[in-house]
């Protein structure tokens, strides 16, 4: 038998007893009460005094302030979940607006070109090509056994940054945390995942640094294999578990969500989200002058992912208030890197051919804009400054309230800056951008431009899929959600030249938009679980509090 006194003895004690002060979920750090630390055999391990969770957010939040960049800030606030989950949560929680730009964009985007630099500790599950076949037994080793909730990347086109190969993981961790923070879904429910398929980004594999795998991207069918693989091994392990693509480049995020969306319960954010969102604008922007979704013409600078997506469902919500299919797509209009997109131009993808219309070829957006009129211009190309100052001219000369979304992330990516947008327009432009834009004042009004953040969208859309267990994530639920969050802006909103609402609002919003969600799956007959006799109520009381537990 062995001596009792052993290290062999003691370590299993020693480990767990620590576990409650480095295991980020069971971490309380000073908060620890007198009882707590007799129980757990803390004492002595913690300074003697005890502090609430409010001066632990002091303390934070006069670390936090003291740090000059926000990509130290990010570096702080990651070692903080590292640390104390629970606190990290209550931080990000209570000051959401200001925090949002460093966990998300744009710091995120610099975060993720510094992954390799910067990485502290690994958070979520890597699978690679290395691990074909592995994948299951990848997924075993994650320690949470109830997952609910699964964003994954291959890094492809992290936001419009480009191919990040596996440094794109920052992607997946932020989106997960504003889906805790936004939506109160448990953080242990949350999985970041990043498939490794190798990168093109030259630079990268230089970079002695760089630990993902050094290979040009596979492609085809064997690519293909690698996310059936996953698939399968979620499917085996987490049952049930929403799927989240994220930040695909649009060689495969448009195959991937036609395979997946009606076999699996799966969504593509940079479609769908970003869609939902936009969509929210233009109805809010519609309240705030009195117009129809129907009566809009809308020109997009770029045509991929985020651009084709936002259409879609712009041409639903104009279905929906009576239009033909037809109709609808000929209100929307495209232009990409070759020019505007028409019926005479040769091999366009599936995605595009939608929206070539029998019109003249104009390679320039400034010649598509004085051609066509559009009551709205939204940005999605990823190339900064392409709204220029021309472009927004013409836009307030055949416009009362010309319509301008420069949606492009990161900040320095935006197609225009909210002054450029106010200034070139005499104020008279409805603006929202991708990334946050400073308040601006012009002739003694202050603008505060709004943020089309998808965060408004995916984590109430989350909170409501998990909520009812829905099978699929449908066009329908996107629609509801766009519908819900343009309801929350309010006059007060429009008076300081926002058509969102808030970000400190988020978490009510979020319930309202799982609420929707709820509904549609009830109606479409998607929902596993039963509808509960007071679906709000049942909604809220589902939302994670980063408040303590009590292990006495
Ligand atoms: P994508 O690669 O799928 O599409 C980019 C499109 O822009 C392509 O059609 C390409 O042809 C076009 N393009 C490139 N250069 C152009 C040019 N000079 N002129 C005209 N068109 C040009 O990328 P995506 O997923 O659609 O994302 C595009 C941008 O939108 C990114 O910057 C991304 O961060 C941003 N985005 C914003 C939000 C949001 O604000 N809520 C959400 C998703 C994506």
């Amino acid at each position: 038998m062995a001596d009792k006194n052993s290290i062999a003895m003691q370590l299993p004690a020693f480990h767990s007893r620590m576990n409650y002060l480095h295991d980020p979920a069971l971490n309380k750090g000073t908060a620890f009460t007198e009882e707590e630390r007799d129980k757990l055999g803390l004492r002595g391990l913690l300074p003697p005094g005890i502090n609430t969770m409010e001066e632990q957010v002091l303390r934070v939040m006069g670390n936090y302030n003291r740090k000059t960049t926000d990509l130290e800030k990010y570096i702080f606030l990651v070692a903080l979940q590292d640390r104390n989950q629970t606190l990290f949560y209550r931080v990000l929680t209570d000051h959401l607006a200001e925090m949002m730009p460093i966990i998300y964009t744009p710091t995120v985007g610099l975060a993720c070109q510094e992954f390799v630099h910067i990485f502290r500790r690994p958070k979520g599950i890597f699978v690679s090509d290395k691990n074909k076949g592995r994948f299951s037994e990848i997924l075993q080793n994650w320690p949470n056994k109830e997952v609910r909730v699964i964003v994954i990347t291959d890094g492809e086109r992290i936001l419009g940054l480009g191919d990040l190969g596996v440094a794109g993981m920052g992607i997946p961790v932020g989106k997960l945390s504003l889906y805790t923070a936004c939506a109160g879904i448990h953080p242990s429910w949350c999985l970041p995942v990043t498939i490794d398929v190798g990168t093109n980004n030259v630079e990268l594999q230089k970079d002695p640094l760089y630990f993902g795998m050094r290979h040009q991207r596979i492609r085809g069918e064997e690519y293909d294999d690698l996310i059936e693989e996953f698939i399968t091994a979620v499917q085996e392990n987490f049952p049930n578990t929403l799927i989240q693509f994220e930040d695909f480049g649009n060689i495969n995020a448009f195959r991937l969500l036609n395979k997946y969306r009606n076999r699996i319960c799966a969504f593509n954010d940079d479609m769908q989200g970003t869609a939902s969102v936009a969509l929210a604008g233009l109805y809010a922007a519609m309240r705030m002058i009195g117009q129809k979704i129907t009566d809009q013409k809308i020109l997009f600078l770029g045509a991929g992912e985020a651009g084709t997506g936002i259409g879609d469902l712009i041409v639903s919500a104009m279905m929906n208030e009576g239009l033909s299919q037809t109709e609808a797509r000929q209100r929307c209009w495209f232009v990409d890197s070759r020019g505007l997109v028409v019926k005479s131009r040769k091999n366009l993808p599936e995605h595009k051919l939608r929206y070539a219309h029998d019109f003249k070829d104009h390679p320039y957006f400034l010649d598509a804009v004085k051609a066509l009129k559009p009551t709205a211009i939204i940005g999605v190309s990823g190339q900064p400054g392409t709204f220029t100052q021309p472009i927004l001219e013409e836009m307030a000369r055949c416009n009362e309230r010309p319509i301008v979304f420069a949606l492009s992330n990161p900040t320095p990516r935006s197609e225009c800056t909210a002054k450029e947008a106010y200034v070139w327009t005499h104020g008279r432009a409805i603006f929202a951008s991708g990334s946050p834009f400073e308040p601006f004042t012009l002739e003694g009004i202050t603008y505060e431009p709004g943020q089309g953040n998808n965060a408004y969208i995916f984590p109430g859309v989350g909170l409501g899929v998990i909520a009812c267990r829905a099978k699929h994530v449908t066009d329908e639920m996107f629609l509801a959600a766009a519908q819900t969050l343009a309801a929350e802006v309010t006059e007060d909103d429009f008076k300081r030249g926002s058509i969102y609402p808030p970000l400190g609002h988020i978490r009510e919003i979020s319930a309202k938009i799982a609420t929707a969600v709820c509904e549609v799956a009830y109606e479409q007959g998607l929902a596993v679980n039963p509808r509960p006799d007071d679906l709000s109520a049942f909604i809220k009381s589902q939302m994670y509090e980063p408040n303590y537990r009590n292990y006495v």
